[in-house]
């Protein structure tokens, strides 16, 4: 069996081609267009690549966008007061600090200072909760990108044994909560699973989520399964890779994501999503 290459790119363009359309309409019948601001705290050369991407895909789409790039000793009283002025701000729907934040800011505090209904990130405790009791308006970016590769793909989770591997908070725990509301039998396995293998060989669904370059080798995956793959891991020689073996696994999965091009395209994108979610939620709400 050879497995489809679940194509990353082109979902994500289908889906900013319809973002676009629908902000446009949004723009015309409200007068309101839709914002965003990301805030950059120090020099971390990857943080500054995704924040000049999320401020293009924002161009791209027609929102309007305001990128705070803050230097590296910044207090954390600082970064609270523009939190609350870009939360008073009315032209500003979605609000994303970039991660990781510098160590004398405490990132918990910084998270839950953004109003949650500008919670684009939806990591504020309130839209953690909400995701619980699947009551919500955003979902975290990744995970939400996870569930419309799946989608595009016709593949449902209904009913499958799904097996996430990663329990972080911002991917692992709640895509096993996004699968478990699509009616998937979830196992969460993290790095104090015993026996690893013996979970993931009877998954019809793995999504792998560690940052261990090819950690996910073929003798662990059932044939016909699907495997997505979120990791983002830089080699040696300056390619990157996921955390499955690739080409091996392609042998006997039915579908996978490569890296680059499956997942990370989706996060940015479903970033876009929940941003015009919360301009529309703010216009009902006026
Ligand atoms: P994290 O470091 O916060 O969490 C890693 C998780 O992996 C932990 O829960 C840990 O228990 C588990 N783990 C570690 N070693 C393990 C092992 N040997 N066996 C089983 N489980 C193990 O990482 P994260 O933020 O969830 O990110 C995971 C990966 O996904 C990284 O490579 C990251 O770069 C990537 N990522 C990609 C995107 C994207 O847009 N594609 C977004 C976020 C994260």
């Amino acid at each position: 069996m050879s497995a489809t290459i679940i194509d990353g790119k082109k979902v994500s363009k289908n889906i900013r081609e319809t973002l676009k359309t629908e902000t446009a309409e949004f723009v015309q019948k409200t007068g309101v267009t839709p914002g965003l601001a990301v805030v950059l705290v120090g020099n971390d050369p990857a943080s500054a690549v995704y924040v000049r991407n999320k401020h293009r895909a924002c161009e791209e789409i027609g929102f309007y966008s305001e990128v705070h790039e803050l230097p590296e000793d910044t207090r954390e009283e600082d970064l609270l007061a523009l939190l609350d002025r870009l939360n008073a701000d009315p032209k500003i729907h979605g609000i994303l600090v970039q991660l990781p934040l510098p160590k004398q800011i405490d990132a918990d505090k910084v998270i839950r200072k953004i109003k949650p209904e500008k919670d684009v990130d939806a990591f504020h405790p309130e839209n953690v909760g909400r995701i619980m009791l699947g009551n919500y308006h955003f979902l975290p970016c990744t995970p939400a990108g996870v569930m419309a590769l799946l989608d595009a793909y016709g593949i449902d989770p209904a009913g499958k044994d799904c097996v996430v591997i990663g329990r972080s908070n911002i991917v692992g725990k709640p895509q096993a909560f996004l699968l478990l509301e699509r009616n998937a039998t979830v196992t969460i396995c993290h790095s104090r699973t015993a026996d690893l293998a013996s979970h993931t060989k009877r998954a019809d669904i793995i999504v792998v989520a560690i940052g261990k370059p090819r950690f996910l080798k073929a003798d662990m995956v059932k044939p016909g399964a699907v495997v997505i793959d979120v990791g983002i891991n830089r080699l040696p020689d300056g390619k990157l890779c996921g955390d499955a073996d690739f080409e091996p696994i392609t042998e006997l999965a039915s579908a996978i994501t490569p890296v680059p091009g499956g997942v990370g395209p989706m996060t940015i994108t479903m970033l876009m999503k929940n941003t015009l979610t919360a301009a529309r939620e703010s216009v009902k709400a006026d």
